[in-house]
């Protein structure tokens, strides 16, 4: 099989367009409605959305509750 220049060229184009690109400068969606997803707003500089709002709030909460648990030093 030989193909001319012009549908090779053709070929590669789509080739390329059917593709998605691998390994690009594309981020990963943010996971929201979770702390993690809050976590990847802020890294963003972007306020963070009302879906994962609440779950930063409650993870801060949760953390601040061990952190006075463990303030006691019974903890072991
Ligand atoms: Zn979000």
């Amino acid at each position: 099989m030989t193909l001319s220049d012009a549908e090779l060229d053709q070929l590669i184009i789509d080739l390329r367009l059917g593709q998605p690109r691998r390994g690009g400068s594309k981020r990963k969606p943010i996971d929201h409605g979770t702390y993690r997803g809050a976590r990847q707003h802020r890294y963003r500089g972007e306020p963070v959305c009302e879906l994962c709002l609440p779950e930063e709030a409650a993870y801060t909460a949760e953390r601040q509750r061990a952190r006075r648990a463990t303030a006691r030093g019974d903890a072991g």
